[in-house]
C-alpha cells in the first residue's frame, strides 16, 4: 500500500472528460463543427494522459512525463487548434506566383473554367454517360472522347483512363503480361510521386530487359536483346532530367523499324503530350503526340494534366487492335475515368478542335503569353503594389527583372521560358516573407532566389492581382 500512489492523487484524475472539454472548446470557438471539437478534445486528452504517465503508455517522443501544461486554458486552446486543422478544407485554393505553369505540388494544370463547369454539370445531375439517346440502349462512356482524340491526333483509335501511370500499367499488362519488355537503361526513370518504370513493369506482370548504358543505347542493343519471349520495345520520355555530353539514344522511328522487323510491339510513354503543334512557337518538338504517332508506334500514352492542359487523365492513342485490347482489359475498369474528369476532358478536346485552345486553356495561354505583354503587366503590377503599400510596411524594394523559369510537372526538361519577375527585398528575411505569403487568407506561393522573393505573374490570373497585392501588403505589415 505504501509503495503505491493513492488513487486519489493520480494527476490524470484532474483532467476533464472529453464531453466537458468539447463543450469548453465550443464555448471558446462557436464556429467550430462539433465533430472537430470532439476529436480535438479526444486527442488532447489522450496526449495529456500519456504525458502524465500510467495506462496511456509513454509520452510522445521528445516530451517528458508531466512536462506540459495541463491547465484548462492550455487544453482548450490545443483542442481548438487541432479542431481547426481538422475542419480545414483540402485542397485549398492558392495563388501560384512561381511562374511554374505545371507545378506538381500545386495540382499541375488548372483546367479551363468551361471544363470545370462541364465537370460540375456532369457531377451534379444525371447524364447520358452510358446511354445511347437514339436507341435507348447502353452506350460507350468514352464514345465522344475517343472520336475527338482521333480527330486531333490522326490516331486510329484512342482510350483514356485515370492518369498516365495507369495508362502505362494498362498498356504493359495488355500487350506484354508474362513476357519481356525491352527498355534502355537511360530511360528507367522515376517521376515525382514514386512512379518508377521498373516497379510499374513488375506490377504489370512483365519482365524488364534493360539494354544499353545510362548515357548511350544503340539500335543493336535492342536487336540483340530481342528473343522469343519479347513482347514490346518501350520508349520512356525523360520527363524531368536531361542527359548531355557523350550520349546516344535510338529514335522512335528506328525503334519502330526494329519492332516491325522482329514482330514486337513498340510503345512510347511520352509523359507530357500535346495535341497542338507548338514547335513554331519555340517549344521542343518531342511532346507533340500526333508527330510521334506518325513515326508508327503501336501506342503512345501521355498525361491529360501536363502540357495538354486538361484534367488528370491518361491518354492512349494508336493502332486499333492495340487500343481495343487495352480497352477490353479487365484492369481498364479499375482504372477508368470518372464522369467529372470525362466531362472536363471532353470540353478541353472540343476547345482544341474548335481552335480556341490558346484563348481558353489556361496552360496554353500561360505558356504562350507574349513576353512583351508579360513585361508590361509585371511593371504595371509593381507600380500598383508600391502605391498600395502603407508607409510603415517593412521597407520594400521592388525590381522588375527578366528571369528564366522551367515549365515544371515533368514536362520539357532543360527547356526554360523567358519570363519577367518582381524581385522583392524587405527588412524581413526572404524566407520569412515567403512564409508569411503562404499564411495569407488566400495563400500565395512564391519562389526565393538570390536572397529575394520573386513573384512571377505568368501563373496568376489578372482577376487575382488585387488579392495578391493584399497578401503582400499584409505580409509586410
Ligand atoms: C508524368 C509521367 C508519368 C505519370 O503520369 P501521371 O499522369 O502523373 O500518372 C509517367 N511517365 C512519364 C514519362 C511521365 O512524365
Amino acid at each position: 500500500m505504501d509503495s503505491k500512489r493513492p488513487v486519489n492523487s493520480d494527476p490524470r484524475r484532474g483532467l476533464p472528460s472529453v464531453d466537458r472539454l468539447t463543450d469548453r472548446v465550443l464555448e471558446a470557438e462557436p464556429d467550430l463543427p462539433a465533430w472537430a471539437a470532439t476529436e480535438g478534445a479526444r486527442r488532447v486528452l489522450v496526449a495529456a494522459r500519456q504525458a502524465l504517465g500510467g495506462a496511456g503508455g509513454d509520452p510522445p517522443p521528445g516530451q517528458e512525463k508531466g512536462a506540459r501544461s495541463h491547465s484548462a486554458e492550455a487544453l482548450i486552446e490545443e483542442a481548438a487548434a487541432i479542431a481547426g486543422t481538422l475542419r480545414g478544407i483540402h485542397p485549398r485554393r492558392v495563388l501560384n506566383a512561381t511562374g511554374v505553369v505545371l507545378h506538381t505540388n500545386l495540382g499541375r494544370a488548372p483546367i479551363a473554367p468551361g471544363a470545370a463547369q462541364a465537370a460540375v454539370e456532369a457531377a451534379a445531375g444525371y447524364s447520358d454517360l452510358e446511354l445511347d439517346l437514339r436507341t435507348g440502349r447502353r452506350g460507350n462512356r468514352l464514345r465522344g472522347l475517343g472520336d475527338k482524340l482521333c480527330l486531333l491526333s490522326g490516331a486510329e483509335a484512342a482510350h483514356a483512363c485515370n492518369n498516365n501511370a495507369a495508362a502505362v500499367l494498362l498498356v504493359l499488362n495488355t500487350l506484354a503480361a508474362g513476357r519481356e519488355v525491352i527498355v534502355s537503361r537511360g530511360e528507367l526513370v522515376e517521376i515525382g510521386g514514386s512512379f518508377r518504370v521498373p516497379e510499374i513493369m513488375r506490377r504489370a506482370g512483365v519482365r524488364l530487359v534493360e539494354v544499353g548504358s545510362t548515357n548511350r543505347t544503340h539500335p543493336r542493343d535492342y536487336v540483340e536483346a530481342i528473343g522469343p519471349d519479347t513482347a514490346m520495345l518501350l520508349k520512356v520520355h525523360r520527363s524531368n532530367f536531361e542527359v548531355r555530353g557523350f550520349v546516344a539514344e535510338v529514335d522512335l522511328a528506328t525503334l519502330v523499324g526494329i519492332g516491325r522487323e522482329h514482330g514486337v510491339a513498340v510503345v512510347e510513354d511520352l509523359g507530357s503530350g500535346t495535341l497542338l503543334d507548338l514547335r513554331e512557337r519555340g517549344f521542343p518538338a518531342d511532346s507533340h503526340a500526333p508527330s510521334r504517332l506518325r513515326d508508327g508506334p503501336d501506342l503512345v500514352c501521355f498525361s491529360g494534366d501536363k502540357l495538354l492542359g486538361g484534367p488528370q487523365a491518361g491518354i492512349v492513342l494508336g493502332r486499333r487492335e492495340a487500343v481495343e485490347a487495352v480497352r477490353t482489359n479487365p484492369l481498364a475498369r479499375a482504372l477508368r475515368l470518372d464522369k467529372m474528369t470525362l466531362a472536363a476532358l471532353d470540353w478541353t478536346l472540343a476547345s482544341l478542335l474548335g481552335g480556341r485552345a490558346e484563348a481558353e486553356i489556361p496552360v496554353l495561354r500561360q505558356l504562350l503569353l507574349p513576353l512583351a505583354e508579360h513585361e508590361a503587366t509585371t511593371r504595371a503590377f509593381a507600380k500598383r503594389l508600391l502605391e498600395h503599400l502603407p508607409s510603415d510596411a517593412a521597407a520594400l524594394t521592388c525590381q522588375v527583372e527578366p528571369e528564366r523559369v522551367s515549365v515544371g510537372g515533368g514536362s520539357l526538361p532543360g527547356f526554360e521560358l523567358e519570363s519577367w519577375v518582381i524581385v522583392m527585398q524587405s527588412t524581413l528575411s526572404p524566407e520569412t516573407l515567403q512564409a508569411r505569403l503562404r499564411g495569407a487568407p488566400t495563400p500565395v506561393i512564391a519562389r526565393v532566389r538570390d536572397d529575394a522573393v520573386r513573384i512571377d505573374l505568368r501563373t496568376v490570373d489578372a482577376n487575382d492581382h488585387t488579392l495578391l497585392i493584399d497578401a503582400i501588403t499584409r505580409a509586410l505589415h
